[in-house]
């Protein structure tokens, strides 16, 4: 069947992006969220990101409007999927939240409908397991921010039919994304190539061998990367870091993933990045300016 009706759950950072793309894409979308206050933040912040495509000629002001008028927000989600072709979820990266969504919208949503997660590191096969249809079970692997990142990782769970996962590697590209297909192994393909490199430059200043902008300058000039690892992870959240790097060592039971102490006592000491307001770098409020983090100034 074709997919007409999208629900997203989940209306955080990526959920509202999601809502975007497909909206903007001509798709009715219901965005479903525990939280009403989460709710009214994704719609501002819809709004916001459509103005900045206005204003940069991307999409003229009609296509704003009828964007907006294809999102349908709401907290009842036995209701908000009933209808649904396909449901993302992209609620909070934790377990147990997840076995329950989907195992909830696997008992609401039509029969024919494609389950997706939008999950960075959780398994996409565990996730099925919670449903009746681990067939149709699939990851979709956003990148943020979602209007702007055109990569979207297509995970196939253990069971996911073949046919399922065409079908979203075709909506995908209808949404001017780029799919590539990948195995449900931990941290999938990102993240197992882009966790390893962030721990290995916090593990680099750790043992001394160089300082905070020296190791973000030798990535960016020489590698040719438009952040630093550091800048990177301090975007990212260290606890996001060390929850998907604890994600790959359990995984794969290999000491390689093994969190840096240094990133666990940051963790620890609430020291988690950007959103904290300091991690390898301080953030000061409206500033564009990085300033390396007291404890991290000279090299050790
Ligand atoms: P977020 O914390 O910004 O938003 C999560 C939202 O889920 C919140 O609004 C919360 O109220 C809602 N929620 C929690 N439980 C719910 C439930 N039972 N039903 C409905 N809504 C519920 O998180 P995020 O950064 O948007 O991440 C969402 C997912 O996307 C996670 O799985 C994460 O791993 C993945 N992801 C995040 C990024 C990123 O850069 N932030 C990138 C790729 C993938």
């Amino acid at each position: 069947m074709e997919i007409k009706n999208v629900s997203v759950i989940g209306a955080g950072t990526m959920g509202n992006g999601i809502a975007h793309v497909f909206a903007q894409n001509g798709f009715p979308v219901n965005l479903i969220d525990v939280s009403e206050k989460q709710l009214a933040k994704a719609l501002e912040t819809i709004t916001n990101n459509l103005d900045r495509q206005v204003k940069k000629g991307s999409i003229d002001g009609s296509v704003k409007e009828k964007t907006l008028t294809h999102i349908h927000t709401g907290s009842d989600l036995k209701s908000l999927v009933a209808q649904a072709d396909l449901v993302i979820e992209a609620a909070t990266e934790n377990q147990t939240i997840k076995l329950k969504i989907f195992a909830d919208i696997d008992a609401a949503a039509p029969a024919h409908a494609i389950l997706a997660s939008n999950t960075s590191s959780i398994s996409i096969t565990k996730i099925a397991s919670s449903t009746k249809r681990p067939a149709s079970v699939i990851g979709m692997h956003f990148m943020n921010p979602v209007p702007v990142m055109k990569l979207v990782e297509i995970i196939n769970g253990y069971h996911t039919d073949k046919t399922v996962t065409e079908k979203i590697v075709a909506l995908a590209k209808q949404l001017g994304k780029v799919p590539c297909e990948v195995n449900d192994y931990p941290g999938f393909i990102a993240n197992r190539i882009l966790m390893p490199m962030i721990n290995e430059a916090i593990y680099a200043l750790y043992e001394g061998v160089a300082g905070v902008e020296e190791i973000d300058t030798v990535m960016k000039l020489g590698m040719a990367h438009p952040m630093g690892p550091l800048q990177l992870a301090d975007f990212i959240g260290l606890d996001v870091c060390e929850f998907i790097l604890n994600v790959m060592y359990d995984g794969f039971k290999n000491p390689k993933y093994a969190p840096c102490p240094l990133l666990v006592n940051m963790v620890n000491a609430g020291s988690l990045g950007k959103k904290s307001g300091e991690g390898f770098y301080k953030y000061a409020a409206g500033s564009k300016e990085l300033v390396v983090s007291g404890q991290f100034k000279k090299l050790v």
